[in-house]
């Protein structure tokens, strides 16, 4: 277990440090230059979609991507590549991450609706830590900068392993309202600045936002109960996080070197602390514990949990806790 969070660590790592080399390239080409005309057009779309549901109709979209109350067509990207999964009857989204702009995935295609989103397949990430080897140039053709956003219909419950891996150029994501799952480093490494998981995603897969090192702002929904290994590894712009009041473990290095984390809110329930969650971040000086002193040494805290971590206290319902391990009781 813990031999293999490290190895997805590195090898985020080591293709994030690749792929900076890259990222003048791609932001200085044409190419990038009017994809970006189209992008604004259609984000403008989805967002006035979302505007109007709220006033007027709360959207029931069906497989035929209309609203079954309101007569609403839901306007999503044309061409993207589907393939029927026959356990399911629904229609799946391949290779998304090789889209251009904001992309918007339908409700339904040919009268099914759309269930999944898939990206890299498990031989492309194979031929990608291959490639890596060989450095910057023998990596640029799996670098995809020109998807810069996505939005999921409700329909969709699950987002694959690997989906939005190395999509620098991918800054925000919209996912929908019906989504459970969100894959192992579905996000690794990509571009995105803020992410909204919504309350019905119970299962985050491990490094699914690691190395994301533009992302800012993180809301986890209520319905996620653990916070898997390297979950947010080396997000060196998050600044603070909350952890939803349902979990009740944080994983093996789940923010570990995340170097800008200052403040983090952890919920009375959690039992454990994996080793190397915070390891390395080195600025965490706030950890608002939503419990007793009592519970929080309670804790169960693994290994190097904490390991160069910053001068933290820990604010408890009734006292502090130093990084010593100090308890000062409030009067
Ligand atoms: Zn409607």
């Amino acid at each position: 277990m813990k031999k293999r969070i490290l190895a997805i660590l590195s090898l985020l790592v080591a293709v994030t440090c690749l792929s900076f080399g890259l990222a003048g390239c791609g932001e200085s080409s044409g190419n990038g230059g009017s994809t970006g005309g189209s992008q604004t057009e259609q984000g403008g779309t989805g967002g006035s979609q979302g505007e109007e549901g709220g006033e007027t109709c709360a959207h029931q979209f069906t497989a035929d991507n209309v609203c079954s109350l309101c007569g609403d067509k839901w306007e999503f990207t044309e061409g993207l590549t589907y393939e029927l999964d026959d356990e399911t009857d629904t229609y799946h989204v391949l290779h998304i991450q090789k889209e251009s702009g904001d992309v918007v995935v339908p409700y339904g295609y040919q009268g099914k609706f759309v269930t999944a989103v898939y990206g890299w397949t498990t031989e492309e990430v194979q031929e990608m830590m291959e490639a890596s080897i060989g450095g910057p140039d023998a990596m640029e053709q799996f670098f995809v900068y020109s998807l810069t956003g996505i939005t999921l219909p409700d329909s969709v419950t699950s987002i694959g392993d690997d989906t939005f891996m190395f999509c620098q150029g991918l800054k925000s994501a919209n996912l929908g309202k019906g989504l459970t799952s969100i894959g192992y480093r579905a996000f690794g490494c990509s571009g995105l600045t803020s992410i909204i998981i919504p309350g019905s995603v119970t299962s985050m897969g491990e490094a699914a936002f690691g190395v994301c090192r533009e992302l800012t702002s993180v809301t986890i929904g209520s319905g996620v109960t653990s916070i898997g290994g390297a979950t947010f590894s080396t997000c060196i712009s998050l600044t603070s996080i909350i952890i939803p009041d349902g979990v009740t473990s944080i994983g093996v290095q789940a923010f570990i070197a995340c170097s800008g984390l200052t403040s983090i809110e952890i919920p009375a329930g959690v039992i454990s602390i994996g080793s190397g969650a915070f390891d390395d971040c080195s600025e965490l000086t706030d950890i608002q514990f939503n419990g007793t002193v009592a519970a929080w040494q309670d804790i169960e805290k693994i290994g190097d949990w904490d390991r160069g971590a910053g001068e933290y206290t820990v604010t408890c319902l009734d006292g502090t806790v130093d990084k010593d391990g100090n308890v000062t009781y409030f009067e």
